[in-house]
């Protein structure tokens, strides 16, 4: 098939197009390397770099006529989406909107979508949570997702498009880059790596369900070889405190040295953890990746690269 993986320089993105690689997809990756790197990128892939929203987008999507549109390209910094909604929405809603309309014009029906499970339902009444559970975001960011999501409901009924919004609980693994302010695990890996002091926002209590990258790919190519159309969860359904994570990162790295606190963020969400059981039902998925040994690996990644 041909796959034009959106967002393919990232830590998701990149992962997956090395699985449609070796599927044996011809896989374009289209990244404006924002906050992605060209080396992880598969070799076997061309990378073209563009803007999602610009015209430069669209002329690869009306040359290259994919099979499948996988869509990770965004601007995913909640904070911000809090600080300048209308740059969330720019990039994240009207550029996958210019991505759509380019996609219909090229005879694209298939869209994989990564949407998220955390920001969409916000503060959650039963934990873990399935579908049928209120969508609540409390950041611009979870409004532009859920959006999203809708856009891909509307494009369904009109235009026969067929598409996958798959709502991943907290990702982690190989490739995930330490430097922004999300993405805890990185974040404390390389900076225990390097002998730094990690810091914990509030007393750690706060929980999040922690996801191993390769079961998220595994999801993606499963939604698409079962040709699944709808919204799913991906996750473990377990919750994991930051302070556990925190003790089970140090371990694996092999460290002694005690995180420091610092005062809670504001408005930080409390729980959060998703029920993927309608994944399993329809497409056979469970999270293969115990926390420890996803851990390992990733602690192994963050060792021998650069980032
Ligand atoms: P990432 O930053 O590693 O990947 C995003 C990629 O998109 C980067 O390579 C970046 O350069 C590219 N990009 C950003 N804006 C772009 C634009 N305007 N045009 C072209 N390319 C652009 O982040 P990630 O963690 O791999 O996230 C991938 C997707 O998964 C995102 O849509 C994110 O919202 C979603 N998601 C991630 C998580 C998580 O825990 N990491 C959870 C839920 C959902």
């Amino acid at each position: 098939m041909r796959i034009l993986v959106t967002g393919g320089a990232g830590f998701i993105g990149s992962n997956i197009a090395d699985a449609f690689v070796a599927r044996g997809d011809d896989v374009v990756v289209l990244d404006d390397l924002s906050t992605g790197r060209e080396a992880n990128v598969p070799r076997q892939a061309r990378l073209e770099k563009h803007d999602i929203r610009s015209p430069g987008a669209q002329k690869v999507i009306a040359t290259f006529r994919p099979d499948v549109l996988c869509h990770l390209a965004a601007q995913l910094d909640v904070r911000k989406s809090v600080a300048d909604p209308a740059y969330d929405a720019d990039v994240n809603v009207v550029g996958s909107l210019r991505l759509f309309e380019s996609c219909r014009t090229a005879g694209t029906r298939r869209v994989l979508f990564s949407s998220t499970g955390g920001a969409i339902y916000g503060e959650q009444d039963v934990h873990p949570c399935d579908e049928t559970h209120p969508e609540r975001p409390v950041s611009p960011y979870g409004v532009a997702k859920l959006a999203v999501e809708k856009y891909l409901h509307y494009y369904s009924v009109v235009y026969g498009f067929k598409a996958t919004c798959l709502r991943y609980a907290n990702v982690y693994g190989p490739r995930q880059s330490p430097h922004g302010e999300a993405g805890v695990v990185a974040i404390f890996a390389r900076k225990l790596l390097n002998g730094e002091v990690p810091v914990v926002n509030g007393d750690g209590a706060q929980t999040r369900d922690f996801v191993f990258v390769g079961d998220v790919v595994r999801a993606n190519v499963l939604a698409l070889e079962k040709d699944l159309t709808g919204s799913f969860n991906v996750g473990t359904g377990v919750e994991t405190s930051v302070v556990q994570l925190y003790d089970a990162i140090r371990k694996a790295v092999g460290s002694d040295v005690l995180a420091k606190h610092a005062p809670a963020k504001l408005g930080e969400q409390m729980r959060s953890s998703l029920d993927a059981s309608l994944l399993e039902r329809r497409a056979g998925f469970r999270p293969r990746t115990p926390l420890d040994e996803g851990l390992r690996a990733t602690v192994d990644y963050f060792r021998t690269s650069d980032v």
